[in-house]
């Protein structure tokens, strides 16, 4: 099934059974401490402290951080508020070390059909102060680990980088594309590229060969919500595939920036299920017609509309999933087909005992013996389960 060839990993169509989930969890121990005697004991040490190593995947995958702070601005954005600077800086381990941090991670399953890589998520990857590291970082994950990827970006990426990226980076990776106003994003958005530019690095990365998905998040009503079928038209016509509409996520201090920057902001207010409860509570506003509306639009012009990010990474890497409500995402017939005693040995290789498995097409449900909700060996219990079989974890 998995076989390590020529520093990648490669793939046949994934029959989930007790000898494959053995062999990728031999592989990982093996590939780390390859990986682990190309570093010194101090790098070691680095990467084996760092978030990469320790934190749970989100539902989008893996948050691959390649820069701390972000300079764009865009007053709708959480990070701020998360504590992260404006001044950034490249994330400080090199490429081999966030190799070496992942394969440290008890939760992180290697592999094409392993745990989902994103990129961007608190940071944009592609400015000048972070564009190499993010490059490197795409460069070692794609070399030794082949994990599908996702990168999100508001900058121009332009032909000498995209290049670039076709050379080193995973050739069905799938790039997201921010662009949510045409006409307001100097007072949103003060010091991201231009949306010409934006439409310019779908272009870019389209015309050789990638996956490019649109991503309109935040709508924001009152604002950009009428620009809407002008952006999609646009960002087909550059190239893209899909798209991926998302609410806007206000706290305090975002609405205060939004009001600042002249937005309406008594229109998002009434769209709030309730008030923010602290400085870095995010509450989704109510946004499902404004959804249906993309969604309407996208469908006549032929795009995708993937319920999330981690849908077009799915989509784009030709797999399928049905681990949550979204699902199935991707190509339906691609569900892996799961022996009953994999989730056995799975299990036993984390320390769970189970007395009972059944798998359907949505969901691995598990008798687990003598675990708490919450104990750790669970937790990486279902983050294996959840990556191998793309299927939701039930315990009973
Ligand atoms: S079913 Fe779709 S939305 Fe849900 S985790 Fe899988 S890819 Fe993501």
């Amino acid at each position: 099934m998995y076989k390590l060839c020529s520093g990648r990993w490669e793939a046949t169509p994934i029959r989930v059974t007790a000898g494959f989930v053995r062999k990728v969890w031999q592989e990982k121990q093996r590939l780390r401490e390859k990986i682990g005697s190309m570093l010194d004991e101090r790098e070691r040490r680095e990467a084996e402290l760092d978030g990469h190593a320790r934190r749970e995947p989100r539902p989008c995958g893996m948050t691959i951080h390649t820069g701390i702070g972000c300079k764009y601005g865009c007053v709708y954005c959480y990070v701020p508020d998360m504590g992260f600077p404006m001044k950034p800086k490249p994330y400080p381990l090199n490429g081999l070390q966030l190799v070496y941090a992942l394969l440290s991670n008890p939760y992180f399953v290697p592999g094409p059909y392993g745990t989902l890589l994103a990129f961007g998520s608190v940071t944009e990857p592609f400015m000048e102060e972070t564009r190499d590291r993010a490059i490197e970082y795409l460069e070692y994950t794609a070399r030794f680990l082949g994990n599908p990827t996702q990168l999100s970006t508001k900058a121009y990426v332009d032909e000498g980088l995209a290049d670039t990226l076709r050379k080193v980076a995973d050739p069905r990776m799938d790039f997201l594309v921010t662009i949510v106003t045409l006409r307001h994003w100097k007072r949103l958005e003060p010091n991201a590229p231009p949306p010409e530019k934006r439409f310019e690095t779908i272009r870019n990365l389209s015309s050789r060969g990638f996956h490019v998905t649109l991503f309109l998040r935040p709508i924001i009503p009152g604002v950009t919500d009428r620009e809407v079928p002008e952006i999609l038209e646009r960002a087909k016509a550059a190239g893209a595939r899909g798209v991926v509409p998302g609410s806007l996520r206000v706290t305090p201090g975002i609405l205060e920036r939004l009001r600042l920057a002249g937005v309406d902001v008594r229109v998002i207010e009434a769209r709030l299920p309730r008030r923010p409860r602290g400085r870095r509570d995010q509450v989704p506003i109510r946004e499902t017609d404004l959804k249906r509306l993309v969604e309407v639009y996208a469908k006549k012009l032929g795009l995708t509309v993937y319920p999330s990010s981690c849908s077009a990474n799915i989509d784009s890497h030709g797999l399928a999933c049905n681990a949550c409500k979204w699902g199935p995402c991707g190509r339906p017939g691609e569900l892996p087909w799961v022996e009953e005693d994999a989730i056995v040995e799975l299990a036993s290789l984390v320390g769970v005992e189970v007395s009972e498995v059944r798998v359907d097409e949505r969901s691995v449900k598990v008798h687990a013996r003598g675990v708490r909700r919450g104990d750790a060996r669970l937790r990486v219990l279902r983050n294996w389960v959840e990556a191998l079989t793309k299927r939701m974890l039930v315990t009973f």
